[in-house]
C-alpha cells in the first residue's frame, strides 16, 4: 500500500497487523471497526449481485477430510517450489517457469540461494480423536486410522459446492445451467507472505459456480445484455485467437518473490480493447459463459464498487501457470501503485475437472462444466482504499480523502452540533437517533473544531456531514456537506435521509 494509505488504514482503525502483542505473524490481518464495515459492504454489494443473477447461496465448512483434497487434486498438486536463504534462513517463493539459477540472490540480505522443495500450501489439522488414540509406535491399522482422521482446512471455498452439486441440481429441478455462490473463509500456507493484504495466510473468498451442459457453453441466455461492453484484455501468446498476431509471452522475473502480484505488468501478451461479443466469436475467449462472466465481474468491480475501469484489465494465464483444475483462466487485474498489476478476481473454465474428480454427474447424460468467478475479498478492499485515497490542497491545509462509492462507505453519514453548546448537541444527537432509527449506520462527533471534524471524515470516507448550527433550532434545516465536492446545501431535517439517498444497514 502507499505509505499514507497505509498509515492511515492503521490510525483509523481499518487494518491491523495481527497477534501484534505476540510480535504478529506475517500473513493475518485483523480488521478494525472500519474495516470490518467496509469489508462487509463489499459482502453484500456482491451476495446481492449474484442473488440478482439468480444463484443459490450456501455455506460450507472450513474444515474438510483428506478425502475430499486427495480427490480434488489439491493433495497432489497445490503446492509452491520454495527456495531458502543458505544466510538468512528465510523461504521464498520460486513462481512459476523461473529457474532456481545459481545468479539468484536472497530479496533481504543478499545471501544464496538453493532449492528447497516442493511445499503443500494447505494447512493440516486432525478431526477428532484417531480410533487407537494416535500415540506412538502405531500399528499398520492405526496408521490407517490416522489417516482417516486427517484433515485440511479449505484452500478454496469451491469444493464444498461441488460436493453439493447433485442435490443442487435436484434443487434447481434438475436443470441446467445454474449457480451457487459463497462466501467464507479459506486457508493458504504460503511460503513468503509480504504483502499487505495481497497474499495472506487467511483471507475471504467469494466464489461463484455456474454449472452448464458442456454442449451449451457457446450460447448463454442473456448474453445479449453484455456483449457490446468493451474488455480490455491481455490474451496469453498461446492462447491466442486464430490468425492474431502472437505475444511474445515471456515474463521477466525479478526474483524469488515475485507472485501473482506484480507479475501481469510483465506479460508480453497483446492487450486489445475489444467486445466481449468479438472476444467470443475470434476465440480469444473461448465462450460465451466465460465472456458473460467476465462481462459481469467488471460490471461488479466497476459500477457496484466504484474501482476505476482504467485500472482494471483482464489477463489470460499460460498454460503453465494455470491451476491443475482449468482448461481456461482469465484474472482481473488491478493496477496497484505499490506492487504493479495483481489479481483481484479470477475467472476460470474449471471444465468437467471437479464433478469428475468426486464422480458426481449427477446422472444425467454428460458430466456438466463449471465456469468459477472467484473473487478475493481482501484484495478488492485493497484495491478499494488504495484506489479511493487522494490528497488535495485546501487553503492552508492538506485534505485527505478517501473517495468511497456511497454504497461501500463504512460511516454513510455523520451529524455534527456546529458547536459544543447543550442545545445544539441535544438537537444534533436527535437527528443522529432519527437517522439511526431509520436503519441507517450513521455517526454522532461534537470532538475538535468542526473543520477537524470534516477532515476526519473525510479521511474515513464518510459521504456526507449533516451540521446542525442556530438555523436549526429556529427552522429545523440542517446544512448537508458533500464529501468530494464539499459543497454545502441547506436541509429540512426530516429530508435529510432522501438527499443524501442512504442505505439502510440494519
Ligand atoms: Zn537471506
Amino acid at each position: 500500500m502507499q505509505d499514507e494509505v497505509a498509515e492511515l488504514a492503521r490510525r483509523r482503525g481499518f487494518l491491523w497487523q495481527a497477534f501484534e502483542v505476540y510480535g504478529g505473524a506475517a500473513g493475518f490481518y485483523d480488521y478494525g471497526p472500519l474495516g470490518a464495515l467496509l469489508k462487509r459492504r463489499v459482502e453484500a454489494a456482491w451476495r446481492e449481485f449474484y442473488l440478482r443473477e439468480g444463484f443459490y447461496e450456501v455455506e460450507t465448512p472450513t474444515v474438510a477430510p483428506r478425502a475430499v483434497f486427495e480427490a480434488s487434486g489439491h493433495l497432489e498438486s497445490f503446492s509452491d517450489q520454495a527456495v531458502v536463504c543458505r544466510q538468512c534462513r528465510n523461504f521464498f517463493r520460486v513462481a512459476e517457469r523461473e529457474e532456481v539459477g545459481e545468479g539468484q540472490r536472497c530479496p533481504e540480505c543478499g545471501g544464496e540461494l538453493e532449492d528447497a522443495g516442493e511445499f503443500n500450501l494447505m494447512f493440516q489439522t486432525r478431526i477428532g480423536v484417531p480410533r487407537g488414540g494416535g500415540g506412538r509406535g502405531a500399528g499398520g491399522d492405526e496408521k490407517e486410522e490416522r489417516r482417516k482422521s486427517e484433515g485440511y482446512l479449505r484452500p478454496e471455498t469451491a469444493q464444498g459446492i461441488f460436493l453439493n452439486f447433485p442435490r443442487l441440481l435436484r434443487f434447481n429441478r434438475g436443470k441446467l445451467p445454474f449457480g451457487a455462490f459463497q462466501i467464507g473463509k479459506a486457508y493458504r500456507n504460503e511460503i513468503s507472505p509480504r504483502k499487505s493484504l495481497i497474499r495472506l495466510r487467511e483471507f475471504t473468498m467469494a466464489e461463484a459456480e455456474v454449472f452448464v451442459d458442456p454442449a451449451e457453453k457457446e450460447k448463454h441466455p442473456r448474453f445479449a445484455a453484455v456483449k457490446e461492453k468493451r474488455l480490455r484484455l491481455v490474451p496469453s501468446a498461446e492462447g491466442e485467437g486464430k490468425g492474431e498476431e502472437k505475444g511474445e509471452g515471456k515474463r521477466e522475473g525479478k526474483g524469488g518473490e515475485e507472485g501473482e502480484g506484480g507479475r501481469g505488468g510483465e506479460e508480453k501478451g497483446e492487450e486489445k480493447s475489444v467486445s466481449v461479443e468479438e472476444a467470443v466469436r475470434s476465440g480469444v475467449v473461448a465462450n460465451e459463459f466465460l465472456g458473460y462472466h467476465i462481462a459481469r465481474v467488471e460490471e461488479f468491480l466497476v459500477e457496484g464498487l466504484g474501482i476505476p475501469r482504467e485500472r482494471l484489465k483482464f489477463r489470460q494465464h499460460r498454460g503453465d501457470e494455470m491451476a491443475h483444475y482449468a482448461t481456461d483462466c482469465w484474472d482481473a487485474e488491478f493496477f496497484s501503485e505499490r506492487y504493479g498489476w495483481m489479481e483481484i478476481v479470477g475467472v476460470a473454465d474449471r471444465g468437467d475437472y471437479d464433478l469428475s474428480a468426486h464422480s458426481l454427474s449427477g446422472g444425467g447424460a454428460g458430466t456438466p462444466n463449471v465456469i468459477e468467478p472467484s473473487y478475493g475479498i481482501d484484495r478488492i478492499v485493497y484495491a478499494l482504499l488504495e484506489s479511493s485515497f487522494y490528497e488535495e490542497q485546501v487553503g492552508k491545509e492538506k485534505r485527505k480523502v478517501l473517495r468511497f462509492k456511497k454504497e461501500v462507505a463504512p460511516v454513510r453519514a455523520a451529524v455534527l452540533p456546529l458547536l459544543k453548546r447543550e442545545e445544539l448537541k441535544k438537537k444534533a444527537r436527535a437527528v443522529f437517533q432519527e437517522l439511526r432509527a431509520a436503519g441507517m449506520f450513521v455517526e454522532y462527533d461534537e470532538s475538535g473544531s468542526i473543520g477537524r471534524r470534516y477532515r476526519r471524515q473525510d479521511e474515513i470516507g464518510t459521504p456526507f456531514c449533516v451540521t446542525v448550527d442556530y438555523e436549526t433550532l429556529e427552522d429545523d434545516t440542517v446544512t448537508v456537506r458533500e464529501r468530494d465536492t464539499m459543497k454545502q446545501v441547506r436541509v429540512v431535517v426530516g429530508e435529510v435521509k432522501n438527499v443524501v439517498k442512504l442505505f439502510r444497514d440494519f
